[in-house]
């Protein structure tokens, strides 16, 4: 935390208590947030916390790359804490779970590249794979096996809508 008050102190702001709250919601969170969620969260700890509020801290923190935005499955966004290294994130499509890999270096050295060939600079290395976690890999089979089954049930009714 002392590592982002100095950063913050050297762009000449200050860690105000919007800012530690939004900052607390994220890192006891175990998957990725919206802002209206993380408002919701965060007035548990701070009652005047504001939507706008968020939206603005979030906004901060992102640039100061320390908040990442994740592509959730319903095309909201999501944030999630970042570590400070340059690492690829893994999202369950289903239950929302995130992991990072440890894969700064090979990805740097392929950012280099990708600016070298192609004149581009990039300022915002989000790399996300999205997929299914162990836990919703065995979840998801029956899943589907409950569709079909309901698919089967209810084909007569489907004709209509
Ligand atoms: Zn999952």
């Amino acid at each position: 935390m002392s590592e982002l008050e100095s950063g913050l102190a050297a762009s000449g702001r200050r860690l105000t208590r919007a800012r530690r709250t939004v900052l607390r919601v994220l890192s006891d969170a175990s998957v990725p947030l919206s802002p209206r969620e993380i408002t919701a969260v965060g007035r548990q700890h701070y009652g005047h916390l504001g939507l706008v509020t968020v939206y603005r801290t979030l906004e901060l923190l992102e640039l100061m790359h320390w908040v990442r935005r994740v592509h959730g499955a319903d095309g909201c966004h999501g944030y999630m804490l970042c570590g400070r290294a340059l690492s690829p994130t893994l999202v369950c499509r289903l239950c929302g779970r995130v992991a990072e890999f440890p894969g700064g270096q090979p990805l740097r050295s392929l950012i280099d590249r990708v600016q070298a060939d192609t004149g581009f600079r990039v300022d915002d290395p989000l790399v996300q794979l999205s997929g299914l976690c162990p836990a919703c890999q065995g979840a998801s089979g029956a899943d589907e096996a409950d569709e079909a089954a309901h698919r089967e049930n209810g084909s007569a009714e489907s004709i209509h809508t």
